[in-house]
This record gives C-alpha cells, sequence and structure tokens, in this order.
C-alpha cells in the first residue's frame, strides 16, 4: 500500500525506506531530454523518449520492471545546524542500471510525491526549479567539472502551491519531474544520520559498503580503510570546490546533506553563476548571513568535512582519529593548490614562477574593483593577443577587458603578466589561444539565460529542447537494484520480489 509506505514518519535502523512515487493526476508532458545522458550512460535510443512508457517510467507513473523504489535516509548540519533526519522528501531512487559499458548508475526521479522524509513538504518540485537542475547540471558536466545528470524533464497539469518569493503569498506552480542520472546520491548526512542515533553496526555496514562500491583505491579489509576513505574525500572535495571557483559556479547551499561523498556537484537549488567577479557573490536569497557566498565555499568544504570527520569518530582509534585530523590539516594546501593550477591554466601559464599566486590575486582584485565580467575576462584574455596587450589597445569587441583596463594599476598587470608569459618556453599567442580557450569557457549557464529557458516553458514552449519524435518501444529499459543496496533497506520484502 503506497500510501501505507510513504506516511511521513521519524525512521530508525535503515539507509532506505521502501517507498512508491505518486503519480500526477493530469496529463504529463516531456519537456526536455538530455541525448547524451540517454545514448551513453542509459543506453537508450533517443526516440524512445518521445514515447508513453518512457514518459510514465520517467514521471513515476509506472515502475520500471524489476524495481522496488526507496528513498533514501539521511540527515544533516543546515547553515551550520545540526538538522536531524531530512532524508529523500521528494526523490526516489528507482533502481541502479547497469550500461553496455559495465557502469551503475543510480537513477533517481526527483519531485515524485511524498515519502516518509517529506516532513512538511508536498514531495514535489515545480517547473521552473526543476528546468533549472536539468539545464545546469548538463552545463557543469560539459564544463568538466563532477556532477549528477539529469536525464529527463516532465511536466504535469497538477497543481503545486509555492511561495516563490518569500513574501507569504502563494503562486499556483505545476509539479514537474526531473530524472536525475549519478554513480552516488550517498552525502556526508548519509552518515552523520547513523552516529548521531547511535546506529554504529549500519554505519560500518553503509561505509564499508560505499567503499566498496565506489572507492577502489581503499581496500575494505585494511584496517585503516576509514581514514583512507576520509583521505579521498577530502581531496577529491578540494579538487570539486576549486574548481567551482574557475567558473564562478556558488551552489547556494552547501549543507551536508548536499555535498556528496563521491564529490560530485549535487541537489541543484539557488545556483548561480558569477557576473561580475565578486567573492562576496550570494545566489541564493534566503540566505541573509551569506553563509554560502561564493568566496567561502572553500571554507565552507572545510566545515563539511569536519562533519564527515565526526560521523566516522566511533570507528576510528585514537591513532587513526590523530592521522584524519592530520588529513584534515592538508584540505587547505589541496584546494589552494588545485586553484592554483586552475587559475594559471585560465591564465595560459606554463611551469612555475614565485610570482604566480600574486599575478592570479592581483587581476581577481582589479575584476573585482571594476565589476568585470568573470567569465569574458578570461575568454577574451585567452582571444587577444600579446602584442594588442602590450600597447593597451584593446578592440571594442573585448568589452570586459576594456571594463578592466579602466583601473589605473591595469598597465601595471599586463606588464606583469607579459613579462610571465615570455618564460612560457617554446610558446606562442595561437598555442596559448589554443589552450587558454579550452579551458575558459564562453558560455556558462548564466540567470538569465536559464531565466529565458524557464519563461518559455512556462507558457508551454519546449523549443529550446530537441525533442527527436520517432517512435520505439522502451522495453529495453529496465533497471534493477543491486543486492548490497536491497540489504540496507528498512523492511524485509518477500524473497520473490529479489531481483536476478
Ligand atoms: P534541499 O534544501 O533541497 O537540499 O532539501 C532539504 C530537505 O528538504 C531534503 O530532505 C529534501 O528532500 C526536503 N524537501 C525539499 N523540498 C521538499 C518538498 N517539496 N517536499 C518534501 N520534501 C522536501
Ligand atoms: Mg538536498
Ligand atoms: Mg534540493
Amino acid at each position: 500500500d503506497p500510501v501505507k509506505e510513504n506516511y511521513v514518519r521519524k525512521v530508525k535502523n535503515c539507509v532506505f525506506s521502501i517507498a512508491f512515487p505518486t503519480p500526477f493526476q493530469s496529463r504529463v508532458r516531456l519537456v526536455a531530454v538530455s541525448k547524451e545522458v540517454l545514448e551513453d550512460i542509459l543506453d537508450l535510443d533517443l526516440s524512445v523518449s518521445e514515447t508513453d512508457d518512457f514518459i510514465q517510467l520517467v514521471s513515476g507513473g509506472k515502475i520500471v520492471f524489476g524495481s522496488i523504489p526507496l528513498a533514501h535516509r539521511y540527515g544533516g548540519h543546515q547553515f551550520g545546524i545540526w538538522a536531524d533526519q531530512l532524508g529523500d522528501g521528494r526523490a526516489h531512487l528507482i533502481g541502479i542500471y547497469m550500461n553496455r559499458q559495465g557502469e551503475k548508475w543510480e537513477l533517481q526521479l526527483k519531485g515524485s510525491g511524498k515519502t516518509p522524509y517529506s516532513r512538511n513538504g508536498d514531495g514535489r518540485a515545480i517547473l521552473r526549479s526543476s528546468l533549472r537542475e536539468f539545464l545546469c547540471s548538463e552545463a557543469m558536466h560539459y564544463l568538466g567539472i563532477p556532477t549528477s545528470r539529469a536525464a529527463s524533464l516532465v511536466v504535469s497539469d497538477d497543481v503545486v502551491w509555492r511561495d516563490q518569493f518569500y513574501n507569504g503569498n502563494l503562486a499556483k506552480e505545476r509539479g514537474a519531474v526531473v530524472l536525475r542520472v549519478a554513480k552516488s546520491w550517498f552525502r556526508i548526512g548519509s552518515l552523520e544520520i547513523l552516529t548521531h542515533s547511535g546506529e554504529l553496526d549500519l554505519l560500518r555496514m553503509l561505509l564499508d559498503f560505499i567503499i566498496q562500491e565506489y572507492f577502489p583505491l581503499v581496500d575494505v579489509k585494511e584496517p585503516n580503510r576509514y581514514v583512507d576513505f576520509f583521505s579521498i574525500v577530502v581531496f577529491e572535495t578540494a579538487q570539486l570546490i576549486a574548481l567551482w571557483m574557475s567558473v564562478g559556479f556558488a551552489h547556494g547551499v552547501c549543507n551536508t546533506d548536499n555535498f556528496s561523498l563521491l564529490s560530485i556537484t549535487i541537489d541543484y537549488g539557488p545556483f548561480g553563476f558569477m557576473e561580475a567577479y565578486n567573492p562576496d557573490f550570494v545566489p541564493n536569497t534566503s540566505d541573509d548571513e551569506r553563509r554560502y557566498k561564493i568566496g567561502n565555499q572553500a571554507n565552507i568544504g572545510m566545515f563539511n568535512l569536519n562533519k564527515l570527520l565526526q560521523a566516522l569518530n566511533p570507528l576510528l582509534n585514537p591513532r587513526q582519529k590523530q592521522l584524519a585530523t592530520q588529513i584534515l590539516k592538508e584540505y587547505p594546501v589541496l584546494y589552494y593548490t588545485r586553484f592554483r593550477e586552475l587559475f594559471k591554466a585560465k591564465l595560459g601559464l606554463l611551469g612555475k614562477s614565485e610570482g604566480d599566486d600574486d599575478l592570479i590575486a592581483f587581476l581577481l582584485h582589479l575584476m573585482e574593483k571594476t565589476e568585470a565580467d568573470f567569465t569574458m575576462t578570461f575568454r577574451q584574455l585567452s582571444e587577444i593577443t600579446q602584442s594588442q596587450l602590450q600597447e593597451l589597445v584593446i578592440p571594442q569587441e573585448f568589452w570586459a577587458l576594456k571594463m578592466i583596463s579602466k583601473h589605473k594599476l591595469f598597465p601595471a598587470w599586463v606588464s606583469q603578466y607579459l613579462s610571465r608569459l615570455k618564460s612560457n618556453i617554446s610558446d606562442s599567442d595561437s598555442e596559448r589561444r589554443k589552450r587558454m580557450t579550452a579551458v575558459n569557457p564562453r558560455y556558462v549557464l548564466k540567470n538569465w539565460m536559464a531565466e529565458s529557458a524557464v519563461q518559455k516553458a512556462e507558457r508551454n514552449d519546449f523549443s529550446e529542447f530537441k525533442l527527436f519524435p520517432r517512435s520505439t518501444s522502451c522495453s529495453k529499459f529496465s533497471a534493477i537494484l543491486s543486492r548490497s543496496t536491497l540489504q540496507l533497506r528498512e523492511q524485509a520484502i518477500p524473497p520473490q520480489l529479489l531481483p536476478g
């Protein structure tokens, strides 16, 4: 009985609860699919996406053959404060899919109805936020940043009420569902909840499962495995946040429940790409204390890793605790090393030079003072020639550089930059340009771009997304949950339902 399964409750002694998606009552329409996710990850013919079968599957209207849908129990620190049980309040894990390359991917619906973890929520997601998630996760992937992916987006005519501007006025919205895909959806909060409720056997079991499945470099038989695991998460988190900074991405809600143990970007909410360079950029309008401003993300990474360490603590002996604490102390160095590498590449610098940090910091300072566009400044620096820079004649089309050049210290920076470029051994303008354009995107998903797609979609104009209206059946598309995942369930299920 789905209704019974889904009632909101405090859950104990499990990692997942069985929870069934709630089908929409009204017509469901396909808004978008990601060709690459369907074809490269899910081995699906793109034409499948137009079929009724497909739309049923990806909206939670029908359960994938062999699947026992689950909602994950996790907790988390929200805005620095322990929030206790959170969990998948509007998401359903519908299966783990193994593709032709032998990769396992977890398929999750978001916006698919209430679960035991819905608290006061309605279990739904609206078109605007679903669209933003769909677009941004795909954009991040193509910017080379580890992220969950989005396979599809559907919208229904079911009414969902939302206080869009937090002014107490509810507006009518439409329920939407994104099919999200990731290697794993486990978060720091997945472990925290078990430690906080003293479920240490389960904590050990879950950690060993995670290590076994997703951390091939860590030996599950090794007594120091949790420290080894921790050191990888510390390293990868530092890498991820440095990557975010390199494209001006602010996540917006860096709570521990939104920080992946695989260090991929997950849970796209009030994210934003900064336009004019500003370390105080806060994309989330309800983040009054500006906790998650872009320039604070690296610090928040440290805070979250510290919470992860606290979650691991009961499983560590004194020696291991000391080791893990030592590892965490390395985090700032790991972060700055990656940050420097990325920004040196953005400036086309080869090799090493003492003044590199200053050169980067100097440029960022000029950008901040002149409010020059972050993305375009780097892009245009890639495209301008050294002699144009030397002469300080900046063509009109390099509008971001024109802006930054208004600063009286710009010539000083240029002269430092040009002399540093001279130390690049066997380099040329065209080589530099090739390198720099490869790492300095022309486009990131700026708010106005997402907004334009949202505005059109609100009027049922989905023309910004390509669909391919051929039809075949999608019987190929079946997913199973792995046995080990099933062991982590809330209740025993009859053995005949076990897949495989
Ligand atoms: P978020 O801030 O989006 O990471 O969500 C924090 C928690 O609130 C998670 O447990 C979500 O599942 C839950 N949540 C957010 N929105 C809803 C909703 N509309 N219905 C039920 N749960 C929700
Ligand atoms: Mg979340
Ligand atoms: Mg969210």
